[in-house]
């Protein structure tokens, strides 16, 4: 066990550990392995019965009517978007803090993003931001569920209802989590799910949308599939080569030995979101004792699904910035990472949209205190054990 006066790995001192422990990373058992295998073996590589037997697994495990299978959680978002009927001339509201993806979708639709910014400790989508920012080309706004919170749902829909908009949620983070009872995937008009391997389940790449609507489900059936209308199932099926292409659509299918491995995984997934709350309340006990480390807010009215646990360091506390505590931890072991830099400071975003910093002045300063620690269901408890003592090592060397 290090102590408060043991040199710091980054000054030429012992690391507390000298196996990195990654901020995330997926979980495969032989069950996993084998389900894939098995359908590598079989007729089918992409869009047979796996398909839809994900979709069928997933929803329920949401408790959503509809789940439509896709490439990525970025094409989730996409197909999202156009199902919302995103279009030229559209406005967004999407949060600032998040992955850039989250607002390329608008993009993608040829929409322009309204940076709205978060409320202070929960770091969450705040309404009243969504409120001040509605404009007559508001079609949509997106919910970011950061670090696997949900958002507050009661707000945005009723702001959403009353404009008459669609409420996207981007819970990419969110997988396993309920906002007064209600699950994620359930909570707006449809909801985006990434299975990328740091994600709460994995399928290699891919991703989910959920919804109650049935007509948006198909849209985005056809949207997937090039914008074409019967699947190739359908045409086996009629014994026809008839097909139309409606719309201009994408190929965003998600192959069958994808979905085998994410119906494998989906199995694990209560098991493995109770094990991430166990290592927040683990996280959250021993951090509460530490000077200048403060976890970030969670309202009662949630299930927090934990993708991430990030801590906000306290300048008045600590004498070191957070890039000097970022290299610290790192250099301990311990590889903590920043989720994330505020979307509207990319290149992109300043050059095509002319946005500017100071633009949403609660992520920015956000941005510069946070630290995303080290959670994944595989950890152990004595892995968590050990970020708490690189934090603590560190903290009380750079404490004032
Ligand atoms: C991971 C993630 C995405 C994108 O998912 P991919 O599967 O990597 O395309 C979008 N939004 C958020 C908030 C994410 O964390």
């Amino acid at each position: 066990m290090a102590t408060h006066t043991d040199k710091l790995a980054i000054e030429g001192g012992a690391p507390v550990r000298t196996q990195p422990l990654p901020y995330g990373r997926q979980w495969l058992d032989d069950a996993d392995v084998d389900a894939v295998v098995a359908v590598l073996r079989s007729d089918w590589l992409t869009t047979g019965p796996q398909v839809a037997e994900f979709e069928a697994a997933f929803a329920a495990a949401v408790g959503a009517p509809h789940a439509v299978a896709v490439s990525s959680g970025t094409a989730a978002l996409h197909a999202a978007m156009y199902a919302a009927g995103v279009g030229p001339g559209d406005e967004v509201i999407v949060p600032a803090l998040t992955f850039a993806a989250s607002a390329n979708c608008a993009v993608y639709q040829g929409a322009t993003p309204v940076f709205a910014d978060v409320s202070p400790g929960t770091l969450l989508l705040a309404p009243t931001e969504v409120e001040r920012l509605l404009t007559p080309r508001t079609r949509a706004v997106v919910s970011v569920d950061y670090a696997g919170q949900p958002c507050e749902y009661d707000r945005l829909r009723t702001i959403a209802r009353d404009r008459g908009i669609c409420l996207v949620a981007d819970a990419c983070h969110a997988l396993g989590g309920r906002y007064r009872e209600e699950p994620v995937g359930t909570l707006a008009d449809l909801t985006a799910f990434s299975l990328h391997p740091v994600k709460h389940i994995t399928t290699g790449e891919g991703g989910v949308v959920t919804t109650a609507d049935p007509a948006l489900a198909t849209r985005m059936r056809t949207f997937r599939n090039h914008g074409i209308t019967a699947d190739h199932a359908r045409r086996a099926a009629q014994n026809s080569w008839f097909y139309e292409m409606v719309d201009l659509g994408y190929n965003y299918r998600l192959t069958d030995f994808q979905c085998a491995l994410g119906l494998s995984q989906l199995r694990k997934l209560p098991g493995w979101v109770a094990r991430r709350r166990a290592l927040a309340r683990r996280y959250d006990g021993a951090l509460a004792e530490l000077p200048g480390v403060r976890p970030l807010a969670v309202r009662p009215e949630v299930e927090h699904a934990y993708h991430l646990y990030v801590i906000e360091l306290d300048s008045e506390v600590l004498s070191a910035s957070r890039a000097d505590v970022f290299a610290a931890l790192r250099a301990e072991g311990i590889a903590v990472n920043v989720h994330y830099i505020p979307v509207y400071w990319h290149p992109f975003y300043r050059d095509r949209f002319g946005m500017t910093p100071g633009l949403c002045p609660v992520t920015e300063e956000a941005y510069a205190r946070m630290l995303s620690l080290p959670m994944y269901a595989g950890m152990s408890d004595a892995d968590a054990d050990s970020v708490v003592e690189a934090v603590d090592k560190v903290v009380h060397h750079y404490a004032r």
